[in-house]
């Protein structure tokens, strides 16, 4: 089998909550996640992100985000959805923080597949003494039959190169499956959800309650200009003031935040309003139930 050979193939991001996922998959495909091509694309994954060069391409999906911290319906329907997403695609990056390794992290390593190939990704290794990231890979190379173990630092774009060399091989043999200058095909109003819920993780860390799920309401385009219309939903009266804060400030920030970040990511003005709504009892409806089951 000789190696000149072009490869292509689907490639999974998983992990707890922190541990650097997006970083990373920022620096895997080079730059800030952007939008260039609005056609919608037919795959069975929804992609996050490519990354190609000279000799591969790299198809990065989405995991729809699991839940480890409460047992509902939900939950388990969520994590059915994404060992499904894992068995089907061609390699998978399990991300890790160095030196920690605790019950959520686990709860991730028990959906890992046993028939595809998984690579150990050990990011933030910019902020620990290297002597005991040995020891720490001989006790996770113990856990796991991992593919290989690729130590990083995503935000300091250490050994992001050799991550890629080291899972390419392995990526089946075929032409490109995307053209060369395409980023990603997430809707615009997944990405603008998906800021949201960032920028409310980011601001409100443990707080934030789990079962929160954010809305585009309305997207409406005029010229340059995004108007934006995002609805919060969560379970109860005092999840909602959390995320409101003292005098609306915590609500402004997120929104205040978000709104810079689509500017850049559109490249565009944006015009955003976020509300938050309390949906009693939503996390076990049963309409989203079947639909993530693709039964509705
Ligand atoms: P995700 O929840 O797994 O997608 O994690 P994020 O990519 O949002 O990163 C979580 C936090 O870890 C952010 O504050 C990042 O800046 C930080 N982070 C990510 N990668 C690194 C890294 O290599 N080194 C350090 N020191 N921090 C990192
Ligand atoms: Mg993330």
């Amino acid at each position: 089998m000789s190696d000149t050979q072009f490869h292509s193939g689907f490639v999974a991001i998983v992990g707890r909550p922190n541990v650097g996922k997006s970083t990373l998959l920022n620096h895997l495909i080079g730059q800030k996640i952007s939008i260039t091509s609005r056609k919608a694309q037919t795959t069975r994954h929804r992609v996050t992100g490519i990354h190609t060069d000279e000799h591969s391409q790299f198809v990065f999906v989405d995991t729809p985000g699991f839940q480890t911290r409460h047992r509902n319906a939900m939950n388990d329907a969520l994590n059915k959805s994404v060992k499904t997403t894992l068995g089907d695609v061609d390699a998978i990056l399990f991300v890790v923080e160095a030196l920690k390794f605790g019950p959520a992290d686990e709860e991730v390593l028990q959906l890992l597949p046993k028939h595809r190939p998984v690579w150990l990704v050990i990011n933030k290794i910019d902020k620990h003494d290297k002597t005991l990231l040995l020891p720490f890979m001989q006790q996770m190379a113990e856990r796991f039959d991992f593919a290989g173990i690729v130590p990083v630092s995503a935000e300091k774009h250490i050994q992001i190169e050799a991550l890629l060399d080291a899972v390419r091989p392995h990526l089946p043999q075929g032409d490109p499956m995307y053209p060369e200058d395409q980023i990603t095909d997430r809707s615009e109003r997944f990405l603008a959800a998906e800021i949201i819920r960032e920028k409310l993780f980011r601001l409100l860390g443990e707080e934030l309650p789990y079962s929160i799920n954010v809305e585009i309401e309305k997207y409406e385009q005029e010229g340059d200009l995004r108007r934006i219309f995002a609805a919060i939903l969560v379970d109860k009266a005092n999840q909602k003031a959390i995320i409101i804060g003292k005098g609306g400030e915590k609500l402004k920030r997120v929104s205040s935040e978000a709104r810079v970040d689509m500017e850049q990511m559109f490249e565009g003005r944006v015009y955003l309003e976020v509300w938050v709504k309390v949906r009693s009892g939503w996390a076990d409806d049963i309409r989203f139930l079947k639909q993530l089951s693709g039964e509705g």
